[in-house]
């Protein structure tokens, strides 16, 4: 049983007041808050076991490294990665499909070839797909997306042909919360030969993901959604394909070995395995090992428990929300059965960034822009959006709060 109330008691930030009023946290797609077991496993790292990685023979560095590659193999258990080597440790899902657009993208993309991304995406799912573009003289083509913010996924799978080398697309939008059949797109995408890339920024802490089963190539999400710290997040691809790769940056840590002939002044190079071959220089030890605290934490909730317990709360919010509020218009499509716990919203008369500074005033965090997603805006026909997202530590309660300032809201 999901027990909402002892799932707080474990966020220290949850006891601060705003203006004297309980802080209420909406605003986690843009990051979440950390409980203390997080908290604990940073502090114990650099307090007990500090020292680099994979380099000296001394007992801290040998446990830090026995932390950091435990960390890498809950990691790769947590999404169903049938090896850990899998798993490349990065700074968040921008960093891993860059990598793996500079990786894979560069050295195999040609004219002709194609990438097929949707309107929905994050920026972090098109700009490095254009810069690929740029340099190999690929074309990068958008799968169109419905006034309800959902995918035309006759569109998206009919734009796949020869010449479709991947598609990358989320499973979960930023904006609006619709969640996407990547499962069975990773299938149309193989049966044409192409591969497909995953960002899971938004599903990976919010339900059962597993790679195996999604048969998807390429799986990027971030450390900081899921109760993790800042600076830490995960490329998951295909041992094979890792292999094929060229590395991303060059440094310590990723080479096997470089040797300088000085009288031809020639270098050779050979790489590491993977997944070191793409961890160029010192990492985020402490950030990998929080985020195995952060996973376990989610473990021992259950992800399909958290993903129950955001659907009540969403289908709570908007029935609230389109009741009690007459100026208030929720964007995209309300049904709940395609979504997960986003709300994008707007309050008639008022500018995204007036709602989200009104709600403030009173404690309520929540995200106000185009939340790097200016295309899916477009299609909305609109500028910005307020959005409300929610966590393993939202209740009802603050939702009841939340549609109170927002009533007041309309008086103005
Ligand atoms: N993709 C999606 C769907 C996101 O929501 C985000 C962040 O909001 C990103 C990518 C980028 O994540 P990060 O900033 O952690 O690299």
């Amino acid at each position: 049983m999901f027990d909402v109330q002892r799932v707080r008691e474990d966020f220290p930030i949850l006891k601060r007041k705003i203006n004297s009023y309980p802080l209420i946290y909406f605003d986690n797609a843009a990051t979440t808050q950390k409980p203390q077991q997080v908290l604990d496993a940073e502090r114990d790292f650099y307090e007990n076991h500090n020292g680099n990685v994979h380099r000296a023979v001394h007992t801290l560095s040998q446990e830090a490294t026995d932390l950091y590659e435990a960390a890498r193999e809950t990691t790769a258990k947590f999404i169903g990665a049938k090896n850990s080597a899998e798993v490349v440790f990065v700074r968040g899902t921008t960093e891993a499909i860059n990598l793996v657009a500079y990786s894979w993208g560069i050295p195999n993309l040609k004219a002709g070839d194609e990438i097929l991304v949707s309107t929905m995406e994050h920026h972090s799912n098109i700009v490095p797909w254009e810069l690929a573009a740029k340099l190999t003289g690929c074309t990068v083509r958008y799968g169109k997306v419905h006034p309800d913010g959902t995918l035309d996924t006759a569109d998206f799978e009919g734009k796949f042909n020869k010449n479709t080398k991947l598609a990358s697309l989320s499973q979960v939008s930023n904006v609006s919360g619709v969640i996407n059949d990547v499962k069975h797109i990773a299938k149309v995408a193989h049966e044409h030969g192409a591969l497909m890339l995953v960002d899971g920024a938004q599903s990976v802490p919010h339900m059962p993901v597993d790679v195996a089963d999604l048969d998807v190539d390429f799986l990027a999400f971030s450390g900081h959604k899921m109760l993790g710290p800042t600076g830490i997040g995960v490329l998951y691809a295909k041992k094979p394909l890792l292999e094929q790769m060229s590395p991303f940056e060059g440094g310590g840590e990723m080479i096997r070995d470089v040797t300088v002939n000085q009288q031809t002044e020639r270098c050779g190079i050979s790489w590491n395995d993977p997944p070191w071959k793409f961890e160029a220089g010192t990492p985020n030890i402490c950030g990998a090992v929080a985020l195995a605290a952060a996973i376990k934490y989610l473990q021992h909730l259950g992800m399909a428990e958290i993903f129950q317990h955001e659907k009540e709360l969403t289908v709570y919010a908007m029935e609230q929300m389109l009741s009690c509020c007459t100026k208030l218009r929720l964007y995209g499509t309300t049904d709940a059965s395609l979504k997960c716990g986003i709300m994008p919203f707007g309050v008639e008369g008022l500018s995204s960034h007036d709602v989200a500074l009104f709600l403030d005033n009173y404690g309520v965090m929540i995200r106000s822009g185009y939340h790097c997603a200016q295309p899916l805006h477009q299609v909305f026909n609109l500028a910005s959006s307020a959005r409300a997202s929610f966590y393993i530590y939202n209740t009802k309660e603050e939702v009841d709060r939340f549609v109170k300032i927002l009533k007041e809201m309309e008086q103005f």
